[in-house]
């Protein structure tokens, strides 16, 4: 059931434009309905945004850094006026409940804002007397033109982390959201804009990754694409841009090992992997995808989570009480539901879901309700492949040292978690699992303050922390002889 207008997609030179391309559907995922149709970028709108953000880039890279973070600063406060409404808007699109959405949208204004106060204390590096009468001095400019391509798990806070070190460091900046979630990042540029962004320095282009983010990504006046998603069209991004020798960050799929170790505080680590799998409906780069725990502890750990997965409150997003909403789109359910029974065929009891909830009132929604398999074999699809989903499997183990090799034998290396009392073990995970994030005794919670970037296949280089302006910039080295 599509409906009669179609949007017009973008949000180019500070004003709504109409993209050229065939309209793409917004579903709400809480009942498989089609309610906005969105007009699809080409590369004649893509183009056209560039130039745009090309445009613009003189006059604001010239800004004092400080008068950039003012300026974000204000706008920022503008789209936080406007959460109330922005809050169910990222629920119908996207179908994660009003409470996660409410939290990824002050995340993700938080993020902003965390670079608008950095923009305040930047400082540059300068190293006298070289030679007698010569100092060293390191700039840092501006690239230009910068490409964010953002996926539909959390279309705000992923467009943030690039928006905001990159708007603070004087590029301008042209997004694209992913084609199903693109309502919230338009507003959201609206908003920008109306809150005294300059027309320009942001704007938004959606569609298809194979039509407007391919198109970005080989623009050639684009100088750096900032991409999150998965780690096939990540590779695919990383080869588009050696063509002009782009700049790029990638930030890809994961499966975050979580060890649970016998002295550790259980319920506390139970509770972290049950809301590190779940939370988004286990749509998230950063979640508890593998347990690891050990033998002498399983059956408690095992029994708590499973527990805690079966009390769950599944249903709408939108509806009062509901801790988890659909999947984003029936294919992501159905890659789950596949995963799981691919898993089982090979091995492993299932403990809790695998299925669909039997609420006649979700039938046509993308719901899959919360899964635990305990001791697949480890070369099952829920140990070898990235899960999307809340689906969570969990091993028992014998020692530490397994527990690490196992944590290590996957292609991915973004975060994980170990739960010990043992201050010695905790310093030894921290050294040895191949990850961009070690949380101990810690929740999976991702600071503005830290770097984080994925290892392996998981990606390649920084987004947060002042790190993140290393990404956004060129340096340059200049000598200055004052002396004669
Ligand atoms: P995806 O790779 O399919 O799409 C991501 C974005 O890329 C979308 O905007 C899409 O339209 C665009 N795209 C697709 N093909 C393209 C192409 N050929 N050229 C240019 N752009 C293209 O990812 P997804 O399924 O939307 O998102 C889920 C994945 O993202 C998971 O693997 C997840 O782990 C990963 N992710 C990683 C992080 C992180 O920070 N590491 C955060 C969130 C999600």
């Amino acid at each position: 059931m599509a409906i009669s207008t179609t949007l017009a997609g973008a949000y180019i030179d500070g004003a709504e434009h109409r993209n050229t391309g065939d309209p793409l559907p917004v579903t709400n995922p809480a009942d498989g309905r089609v309610f906005a149709d969105v007009a699809g970028g080409t590369a004649d709108d893509v183009d056209a945004a560039v130039q745009s953000a090309k445009r613009a880039f003189a006059e604001w890279s010239a800004l004092a850094v400080s008068k950039r973070g003012e300026i974000l600063g204000k706008a920022a406060h503008h789209v936080e006026a406007h959460l109330d409404e922005l809050i169910p808007m990222l629920t119908r699109e996207q179908g994660k409940t009003l409470r996660d959405a409410r939290i990824e949208i002050t995340k993700a204004i938080d993020t902003l804002m965390h670079y608008v106060g950095l923009s305040k204390a930047l400082r540059g590096a300068h190293t006298p007397n070289l030679d007698p009468g010569v100092d060293g001095i390191v700039l840092r400019r501006p690239l230009g033109v910068v490409g964010a391509i953002v996926p539909w798990n959390f279309p705000t806070t992923l467009l943030s982390n690039k928006l905001a070190p990159a708007l603070v460091a004087g590029n301008t900046v042209v997004a694209k959201p992913a084609g199903t979630t693109p309502l919230t990042t338009l507003r959201f540029a609206e908003l920008l804009h109306e809150g005294g962004l300059p027309a320009g320095v942001f704007n938004v282009v959606t569609g298809g990754g194979s039509m407007a983010g391919s198109a970005l990504a080989t623009h050639s006046d684009v100088r750096k694409i900032a991409f999150t998603g998965s780690t096939p069209v990540g590779e695919e991004i990383m080869a588009l841009c050696a063509k002009g020798t782009k700049r790029v960050t990638l930030e890809l799929g994961g499966s975050d090992p979580m060890i649970i170790c016998e002295d550790a505080d259980l319920a506390a680590a139970a509770s972290a992997a049950s809301m590190g799998r779940f939370y988004n409906c286990g749509q998230a780069c950063l979640a508890i995808k593998r347990v690891y725990v050990f033998e002498s502890v399983a059956d408690e750990v095992i029994q708590a989570i499973t527990t805690k997965a079966m009390r769950l409150r599944v249903g709408r997003g939108d509806a009062e009480g509901t801790q988890m909403g659909p999947l984003h789109t029936a294919a992501q359910r159905d890659e789950v539901a596949g995963q799981v029974e691919r898993t089982l065929a090979m091995g492993g009891t299932l403990a809790a879901g695998g299925a669909r909830p039997d609420d006649p009132d979700l039938a046509d929604g993308f719901f899959y309700l919360p899964t635990v398999v305990v001791d697949p074999p480890h070369d099952s699809p829920m140990a070898a492949e990235e899960v999307f989903g809340p689906a969570l499997p969990i091993w028992r183990v014998k020692d530490f040292d397994e527990a690490i090799e196992r944590a290590n034998a996957s292609q991915y290396g973004l975060g994980s978690s170990v739960w010990t009392r043992d201050l010695h073990r905790a310093r030894q995970a921290a050294e040895r699992i191949e990850a961009g994030y070690t949380w101990i005794n810690s929740r999976t919670k991702v600071y503005d303050e830290l770097p984080f970037g994925g290892w392996k296949s998981s990606g390649y280089g920084k987004e947060h922390g002042e790190e993140a302006f290393d990404y956004y910039t060129e340096s340059k080295s200049v000598v200055l002889r004052s002396g004669t």
